[in-house]
């Protein structure tokens, strides 16, 4: 299995620090608004990476923080007249509708900044002691890059390059640093914000630090695999290198993997999809006009190193091909019923249908293929529409059951690695909601408590919570 590593710029053979398994870290969002589909193209890509070391057998512990404190948090809850907390706990509960809506999984562990403060004040002390950090006589602590050699190995640059181009802008209120390359570690308060006592003075971390402890505390020293966009190259993972490995005197990530950005055409300018920039949907917003597997579905359509374009043409090709697989997944099922009651159950497949079962099989190791070679999703799905193409063209009520079956069971298991959902997700309809409240009132004034129960936990299990008031039954989705 090859992934390009950011460290080398060239693709490397995977060799995971312990056999059979990955430790894995991925940069979170800032939570302090919805999140856009910018944010979501390293969610679903890294979701699919995750994916497929599981499919390969590797068991994955994968950590992805949330960053809960921030400047645009606090500026957002200066606005609402509320506390930062309350801001952040918003934007994560939404983020995590959306990663739902997306089948991104959770992750292992999603630490939050806030909460891993004392992990935080440990390794800047730890590097203050080393002679790698230290403290202004305003309370900042800084990172000395100057005392990591190999600062710049990640984003190749060159540290003396740096310098002199970091000399040329001063920025007011680093007068206390020794070098412009130096970054922050801690820094002290502003009237109103949150802040957190320590040696050098109450204050917040800098953001670098956060991931560099939370990596170190559910992972440990030494990681396989280190992720995020393109813009986090330099200087944030840069950064993070130079702390954990300056504290911990370990190589840090065994592989840095990057995805390009999302970018969007506004007034005939290609440009990144940002916040600051304006020219965002969020994935809320998308929501609304599709189903977030087509999203899903188009974000891993482009290899994750390509920059990909976001259009609503696009959308509607992605909305056509997985609809392509949709209705394959639901002829074969429809062909398994008819089969199951007819003569071809129970017969092994017949000397076509191996041959045929051979070129499926042919068209696995075709996906594997471009999966082992850094994660190509696009070539991937280009085998799955292959398998689609077999499967429509040689299922029939003649089948047999073993035969429609096992395409069946490859089709679902090629698209789920890709976490792509065979099954349409039809949701409910209020009607049918409605329906299921009348026959529970029928059971109960039959006094059929058991079948009433039943259909209130069938509707549970469907996310509608029913509460029985003075004026009949009402419901909600949940
Ligand atoms: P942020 O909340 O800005 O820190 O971003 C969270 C994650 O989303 C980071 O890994 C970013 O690199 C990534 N990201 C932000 N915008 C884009 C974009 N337009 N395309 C791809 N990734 C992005
Ligand atoms: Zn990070």
């Amino acid at each position: 299995m090859k992934i390009f590593n950011t460290l080398s710029r060239t693709k490397e053979e995977f060799v995971p620090l312990e056999p059979g398994k990955v430790k894995m870290y991925v940069c979170g969002p800032t939570v302090y608004n919805f999140i856009h589909i910018g944010n979501a193209r390293p969610m679903i890509v890294f979701d699919t990476v995750r994916r497929y070391f599981e499919y390969k057998g590797y068991e994955v512990n994968y950590v992805s923080n949330f960053t809960d404190v921030d400047d645009k948090i606090i500026k957002k809850a200066v606005e609402e007249g509320v506390e930062p907390e309350v801001i952040s706990c918003r934007y994560i509960e939404e983020c995590k509708k959306d990663m739902a809506g997306m089948n991104v999984k959770p992750a292992t562990v999603h630490p939050q900044a806030t909460q891993e403060i004392d992990g935080m004040l440990e390794m800047i002390q730890t590097l203050i002691d080393k002679g790698h950090a230290y403290a202004a006589a305003d309370g900042t602590v800084y990172f000395r890059t100057g005392s990591f050699k190999e600062y710049g190995k990640l984003s190749h640059k060159n540290l003396d390059e740096l310098q002199s181009g970091f000399r040329e802008i001063k920025v007011t209120g680093e007068e206390g640093k020794e070098e412009p390359s130096d970054f922050v570690l801690w820094k002290p308060k502003k009237e109103g914000e949150p802040y957190w006592d320590s040696p050098w003075c109450q204050g917040r971390p800098g953001w670098h630090i956060e991931c560099s402890v939370m990596a170190k505390k559910y992972l440990g020293d030494q990681i396989d695999i280190h992720a995020g966009g393109e813009d986090l190259v330099f200087p944030h993972h840069e950064n993070e290198i130079a702390q954990s490995e300056a504290a911990n005197d370990k190589p840090f990530a065994t592989y840095w993997m990057h995805n390009a950005f999302l970018n969007i055409d506004s007034n005939g300018h290609v440009q990144k999809m940002s916040k600051s920039l304006g020219n965002f949907f969020t994935v809320r917003e998308i929501s609304e006009r599709y189903d977030l597997q087509v999203l899903r579905f188009f974000m891993l359509g482009a290899h994750y190193r390509s920059p990909l374009n976001f259009s609503a043409d696009l959308m509607e090709a992605s909305k056509n091909g997985l609809d392509r697989i949709l209705t394959a997944a639901e002829r074969l099922e429809e062909a398994q019923k008819i089969i199951s009651d007819s003569k071809g159950k129970d017969q092994a497949p017949a000397d076509k249908e191996q041959e045929y079962l051979a070129a499926a099989k042919e068209l696995v190791l075709k996906y594997e293929a471009a999966m082992d070679d850094d994660f190509n999703t696009a070539d991937a799905i280009a085998a799955i529409f292959e398998l689609v193409k077999l499967g429509n063209s040689t299922v029939s009520e003649n089948s047999t059951e073993a035969y429609v079956n096992e395409i069946k069971a490859i089709l679902e298991r090629l698209c789920g690695v890709l976490g792509i959902k065979t099954k349409r997700d039809k949701g409910v309809l209020d009607e049918e909601i409605e329906a299921m409240i009348m026959q529970r009132q029928q059971a109960r004034k039959e006094k059929n408590f058991a079948r009433a129960d039943e259909i209130r936990k069938t509707l549970s299990d469907m996310g509608i919570l029913l509460e029985d008031t003075r004026e009949g039954v009402k419901w909600k989705r949940v």
